[in-house]
């Protein structure tokens, strides 16, 4: 049986969850197509948990596809309501719409939460975590974010070397 999921999923703060029992039936189509353009696209097949949450970087309402151990197998975005990816969900699920549980995360625990995820690997430099910029490079234990280094090259471009 599955747990509670937990505060953040994917960068995302969990508003509600289900897990999904025998009262829930597959309609044979989750719509979400995961996979990618080179080894093509798959429409992903039934899951035993679903979340609904909200991304902590743009607000963005998603429906998450889950494995029972709540890793993200594919997500659904850009609801504006909890309303809405309910609905998108029941279209999947028939039934799921009594099994909701509220996750009852603030905003706060969800990103105290994913502070304490991303910890030991903020960049040296700006201190920000991983989900808020794309690549890091590690050296001696200090890191730095892509940000950090095209501040850096913009600075190298505006002064040139000195002669002396
Ligand atoms: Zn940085």
């Amino acid at each position: 049986m599955s747990e509670k999921p937990p505060p953040v999923l994917a960068n995302a703060r969990v508003l509600e969850y289900a897990v999904l029992d025998e009262s829930v039936t597959y309609s044979g189509h989750s719509s979400l197509f995961v996979g990618n353009i080179n080894e093509g696209l798959k429409e992903l097949g039934p899951v035993p948990c679903l979340a609904i949450a909200q991304d902590l970087r743009t607000g963005e309402i998603m429906l998450l596809h889950c494995d029972e151990e709540w890793d993200v197998l594919g997500r659904g975005g850009g609801y504006d309501s909890t309303a809405k990816a309910k609905t998108s969900a029941e279209r999947a699920y028939h039934g799921v719409s009594s099994c909701w549980m509220d996750a009852k995360i603030s905003h706060e625990e969800a990103l105290k939460f994913r502070d304490e995820m991303w910890a030991e690997q903020r960049c040296s430099f700006c201190d920000k975590i991983p989900p808020d910029f794309n690549k890091m490079i590690e050296r001696n234990n200090v890191r730095i974010c892509d940000l950090c280094i095209a501040e850096f090259q913009k600075i190298l471009a505006e002064e040139p070397p000195s002669d002396e």
